[in-house]
């Protein structure tokens, strides 16, 4: 399984969907433009265990804040939201204020809509992120992709209920080790955050799930076989959030 995943932006994308489609039960493709979500869904062939959402990458707003209305409007017809969120390093301060309004206006979307999961980006940016959740308690369920936040914000937005996905590449640096054990367990899912995150120079691919729970149970002093099975639970119960009845029928363990 793969909840954060750029499936679209991998250079020969068609073969990496096939593949995941019959390796993975279930990946999440989150794009980064209203207007990539539109593409891709009418690029690749319909999959029950591939979930594709919207979303506006904060990297990316300078050139994509005119879509905002399009993704406001693709919220309404999905169950699931990404990439989203706020981008606080100095790359990109010039556009925060744009972010902003963006983030907000998504997170208040999806509150009115009765709910709605959230893969969020939240680099250098938790604190805003979090206190932009608070604004709208209804907005549904927060997932922090690739966290690399501080222990406090890490205590902060497990407090407020948001879940973790996690891929190798965290474990590339030494604070992305030790967050990684300090991790809520209940609230972790498998990432690839591929072709961006690399592991080796390599694109992570979306069926890394088994690599991601040895590196977890290293962290948490449990053995590889208990990592995995912590990560399926979890994913069930994130299936479940999502509401894709269709997709939890998969499972894991499904071909
Ligand atoms: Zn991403």
């Amino acid at each position: 399984m793969d909840f954060h995943c750029h499936l679209d932006l991998y250079p020969n994308a068609r073969e990496v969907y096939k593949e995941a489609c019959r390796r993975n039960s279930f990946t999440w493709l989150v794009t980064t433009s209203p207007k990539a979500f539109a593409a891709s869904s009418r690029a690749l062939v319909p999959s029950s265990n591939v979930l594709i959402t919207p979303g506006l990458h904060p990297e990316i707003v300078h050139e994509r804040a005119q879509e905002l209305d399009l993704l406001l409007e693709q919220i309404t017809t999905v169950p699931a939201i990404g990439e989203v969120g706020l981008d606080g390093s100095s790359r990109f301060q010039a556009t925060y204020d744009v972010q902003r309004r963006i983030f907000s206006a998504v997170v208040a979307r999806c509150e009115c809509l009765g709910g709605r999961v959230l893969s969020i980006h939240s680099r250098q940016a938790v604190k805003d992120v979090l206190a932009e959740l608070n604004l709208h308690p209804q907005f549904g369920t927060a997932v922090l992709h690739w966290f690399t936040g501080t222990s406090s914000e890490l205590k902060a937005a497990e407090a407020q209920g948001c879940w973790f996905s996690v891929g190798p590449a965290m474990f590339n640096s030494n604070s992305g080790r030790a967050l990684a054990a300090k991790l809520p367990r209940e609230r972790v899912v498998p990432e690839s955050d591929g072709p961006f995150a690399k592991l080796e120079g390599q694109p992570v691919m979306p069926w890394s799930m088994d690599v991601t729970a040895a590196l977890l149970a290293d962290a948490w002093g449990v053995t590889s076989d208990s990592a995995m099975n912590i990560l399926e639970q979890n994913s069930i119960r994130l299936l479940k959030l999502i509401q894709a009845p269709q997709l939890v029928k998969h499972g894991p363990g499904a071909p």
